[in-house]
């Protein structure tokens, strides 16, 4: 399949979650996580009219930036390391895996002196498998309360991943305990501003979370495909 055959078929999907969730297409955006993909290929993606691009670690999304900065927002999603949050903070639009104060911290002090601020996804470990990185949900409003002082981290919404399943059916529980937990968030008007945003599903289990309530999906293999 050429990249505009997995559009479609992405597209044709997509659509599909919506209509059957009574949701409407332009409140899910499409991430393409091009973290399998050369450069050359992430600038097709843009190219072929994505605008947003996903990726988990630095040095392999340098290449990428720096060919498509201006022109492409971008996605830092992977595991963050506090020592590494120099190279992301000022480059990166959005940080998916905030996950611990420290790292809270170290955000806000490399974004205040860019005299930025970072709109932040807070991860939760919502299935609780131990393999997974993220906040346990009941850890999520404590911690949102303690971000208060780190004025330049923005928390927008949740982000969470669901466990590797052949049968996506059985994601839905995770990406509807992620829902649940942003709208008791925001009824207990713990943020300034409501947390509008839930970051979830990726190739396996996005009509899932799209119909749980997605706002932002990531998607690798199945939209950007995977190259050696
Ligand atoms: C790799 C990755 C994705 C995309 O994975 P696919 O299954 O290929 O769609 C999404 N989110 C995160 C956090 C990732 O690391």
């Amino acid at each position: 399949m050429t990249l505009l055959d997995r559009m479609r078929d992405v597209e044709v999907r997509l659509a599909r979650a919506c209509a059957a969730s009574g949701r409407k297409r332009e409140d899910v955006t499409v991430i393409a996580v091009t973290k399998y993909v050369s450069a050359a290929a992430a600038e097709a993606v843009v190219q072929a009219g994505i605008r947003h691009i996903g990726e988990n670690r630095w040095p392999d999304a340098r290449d990428k930036w720096e060919v498509l900065r201006g022109q492409a927002v971008f996605h830092y999603i992977g595991t963050l390391q506090t020592n590494k949050v120099k190279d992301v903070v000022g480059r990166f639009d959005y940080i998916h895996s905030l996950d611990r104060l420290s790292l809270a911290e170290a955000i806000h002090k490399k974004a205040s002196s860019l005299g930025m601020r970072v709109p932040c996804f807070i991860q939760v470990n919502v299935s609780g498998e131990a393999s997974k990185h993220g906040l346990h949900p009941e850890e999520v409003p404590d911690f949102i309360r303690q971000l208060q002082p780190f004025t330049a981290v923005q928390p927008i919404g949740l982000m969470t991943m669901a466990p590797y399943t052949d049968e996506p059916e059985q994601t839905r529980p995770v990406f509807r305990g992620l829902r649940e937990l942003r709208d008791d968030i925001n009824r207990s008007a713990i943020t300034e501003q409501p947390l509008t945003e839930l970051s979830m599903g990726m190739s396996g289990d996005f009509e899932v979370a799209v119909e749980e309530g997605a706002t932002w999906v990531r998607l690798g293999s199945v939209l950007v495909g995977k190259e050696e």
